[in-house]
């Protein structure tokens, strides 16, 4: 049977963990991960009503956007504050919880592109990429061993740079190293400075992809030690950040637009502020949850309208004049990217259900 580490992994293939915001708690809640998964709930927020849906389902595993552990529990207990309750109620009834929040926020594909999706943006991007995620990742040895590293990252998906797979610089020179009496050498002999034709192979990636990187090489190497470096890069890294910015197939009058909007997001009522006066609306730049700090890209790169949620009355005049700023409310702007994530969970299982719940978990009413 499929373990519930599988399905988390599955998860991590799609937004690393280790992407994730340092204020932010994604990962493992609690639950045990070597229990084999008798079926999975997706859901935006853990509520007790998702709990005891997932357990009618017979799901052990519920994958939330939102984590529930934010602040260290003091205690997990019957009595204690929501979370410790909840904790306490999933832990005895044998749930995982575990939460996927700004990790799914920053990849191509996730949160926002969901919503880019929904509205039909074309030529997406990334609205604010992220910088410091890079590495540069070289290793050095004989060039049949580069060869054999190169094809294996190849075959794993690495040194991808925008539309370009296979991104690689070699350089050809001579190494230099001398065994010590304990080494197992494959050239050279103890004692001896070895003199051999060498080359440097190098790869652009994700910091996360690293480690991967470096036991690939390790792992193709002939050598008994493999020289290597990873150095962090302050590049933009165009495949990680918030936000997501395109165009619509036509561009669109404002009432036409929230219309849209409304529909595709499943508002009661939006919230908006027109900025300024256009009679065409085409460059949409967009955010879920609470992003209306990331206006100012919106309106940087000549956005139209900016689409988020959490805009407080003061803020809606950082819309400038410049931008129409709407705000479809936090579970409308979000609640897709669950459902899109479980069917691609659901598409890699099969011996067990995949499920959005059912539970309406937004707390907000339009009266
Ligand atoms: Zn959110």
């Amino acid at each position: 049977m499929t373990k519930i580490a599988e399905v988390l992994q599955a998860v991590n293939n799609i937004c690393s963990e280790k992407i994730q915001e340092k204020w932010d708690n994604s990962g493992l809640q609690w639950g045990d991960v070597n229990e084999p998964c008798t079926g999975a709930t997706f859901s935006l927020d853990v509520t007790l009503e998702v709990i005891d849906e997932a357990i009618e389902n017979g799901c052990n595993l519920i994958v939330a956007h939102h984590p529930l552990i934010f602040s260290p529990l003091k205690h997990i207990s019957k009595s204690g504050n929501e979370v410790e309750r909840l904790a306490y109620y999933c832990i005895q009834k044998g749930i995982a919880v575990y939460a996927a929040h700004t990790n799914w926020d920053k990849v191509k594909e996730g949160v926002s592109w969901v919503m880019a999706n929904r509205i039909g943006l074309e030529n997406t991007k990334i609205l604010c990429p992220e910088s410091g995620t890079l590495c540069n990742v070289k290793v050095l040895g004989k060039s049949a061993d580069l060869q054999s590293i190169r094809n294996a990252w190849f075959d794993a998906g690495l040194a991808q740079i925008g539309e370009y797979s296979n991104c690689s610089f070699t350089m050809e020179g001579w190494g230099t190293f001398c065994p010590s009496e304990k080494a197992s050498p494959t050239l050279g002999s103890a004692n001896r400075t070895h003199f051999e034709r060498e080359g440097a192979l190098e790869i652009c990636i994700p910091k996360a992809k690293a480690t991967v990187a470096v036991q690939i090489a390790k792992e193709k190497s002939s050598y008994e030690t493999l020289a290597y470096s990873v150095i962090p890069l302050s590049n933009d890294n165009d495949e990680i950040g918030f936000g997501c910015i395109g165009e619509l197939k036509e561009s669109m009058g404002l009432e036409d637009f929230l219309t849209l909007c409304k529909e595709q997001y499943g508002c009661k009522a939006i919230r908006y502020n027109p900025g300024k006066e256009i009679n065409a609306i085409k460059k949409v730049a967009v955010c879920g949850g609470s992003a209306v700090d990331f206006v100012g890209s919106a309106i940087a790169q000549k956005a139209d309208a900016y689409i988020t949620a959490d805009v407080k009355y003061h803020q809606f005049t950082m819309a400038d004049k410049a931008l129409t700023l709407v705000d479809v409310g936090h579970y409308e702007s979000e609640i897709w990217a669950m459902e899109y994530l479980s069917a691609l969970i659901s598409e890699k299982f099969h011996n067990f259900a995949v499920r959005l719940t059912t539970i309406n978990t937004n707390s907000v009413r339009h009266f």
